[in-house]
């Protein structure tokens, strides 16, 4: 196999993996030619990039290459759900390193497929580069039709919602690493979290539709990280209460009372949206097809104060140990 990768050149090798991936009605010319064209639209539009770099993001012994392709998409429009948008289309560039043969990246590539045509997203083009660490780097397009969600707009008084459960995917991570032991069904769900992440595709839609718009953003660092880029912007404060901090049953019996990765593990990619304070976790949940909870409130301030068992819990202060209940 090595050979065969060898005598493909880097446009045959594109050729090669891209011949199978999907395109679109916005299509006018795929891969192929020095750049691809698109339709054009009337709608604003989102552009966005994400990288993923081995030993920095992944290890190759933690998942197939087709969770890697997959993850490596799913990032991406994660991003484009953040703003409240629809995934259009998206090139690929891939930094290849010795050692790995053209099965691999057929594999790497069949993931990719699967979400983008999950998404209905065609991959107009790629690049292949050398390098000492594979990565592989996804620029996306998008587009807003029904308004965007950004993280300047959150108003004093808004409800702090987020979609999901948190720190699954740093628990699953810790599991990889071999920093956490878990049993067999929560381990598995852990991991899948953290190796296979859903982007929030239809939520970010609906949620765009709510007038005003809400401000949102996607949980890539972790809650309080993300949540700190919406008080920045926005310039002002919030009051989170931790005991409504969603937990899967997974991480409960994982994590028991340790709350630091749903504080602060990221990769989680649920959406953390603050709207106008009236909305129910009911009517959310049936509105966005999937479970949403109220976590606190928009305040006035600049500061990120979180409410545990026994009281206020600096956020600056790292030690999460301080918001296990049982302590
Ligand atoms: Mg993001």
């Amino acid at each position: 196999m090595r050979s065969k990768m060898k005598s493909l050149g880097e446009f045959e090798l594109i050729a090669h993996l891209t011949k199978a991936l999907p395109l679109s009605s916005r299509t006018i010319l795929g891969p192929g030619d020095d750049c691809a064209i698109l339709a054009p639209t009337t709608h604003q539009q989102l552009f966005t990039i994400d990288s993923m770099v081995e030993d920095v993001h992944f290890r190759l012994a933690w998942g197939t290459p087709e969770k890697l392709g997959a993850k490596a998409l799913s990032i991406n429009l994660s991003d484009v759900a953040a703003m409240g948008g629809k995934p259009i289309a998206c090139v690929i560039n891939l930094a290849v390193r010795d050692g790995l043969d053209l099965r691999f990246f057929e594999r790497l590539y069949r993931g990719v497929r699967q979400v983008a045509m999950r998404y209905k997203i065609a991959v107009v083009g790629g690049n292949i580069t050398r390098s000492e660490k594979l990565s592989i780097t996804i620029a996306l397009l998008g587009e807003a039709s029904r308004g965007v969600m950004r993280r300047d707009t959150a108003r004093i008084g808004d409800d702090i919602f987020v979609t999901g459960t948190l720190g699954d995917s740093a628990a699953g991570l810790a599991i990889l690493s071999g920093k956490k032991k878990a049993a067999n069904a929560p381990l598995k769900f852990l991991v899948e979290r953290h190796l296979n992440p859903t982007p929030r595709i239809k939520a970010g839609l609906t949620l765009a539709k709510l007038r005003p718009v809400p401000a949102a953003i996607d949980i890539s660092d972790g809650l309080i990280q993300d949540l700190e880029h919406i008080l920045e912007r926005s310039r002002v404060g919030a009051e989170v209460e931790a005991t409504a901090l969603p937990l899967s049953k997974a991480y409960r019996a994982t994590m028991n009372e340790d709350l630091s990765f749903a504080l602060s593990g990221g990769e989680d990619y649920e959406l953390l949206f603050c709207t106008r304070p009236g909305l129910s976790n009911a009517h959310l949940t049936k509105a966005l097809g999937l479970p949403v909870h109220r976590i606190g409130k928009i305040v006035k301030g600049s500061r990120l104060i979180i409410f545990g068992k026994k009281g206020v819990v600096e956020p600056k202060i790292r030690g999460w140990d301080q918001l296990r209940a049982n302590d």
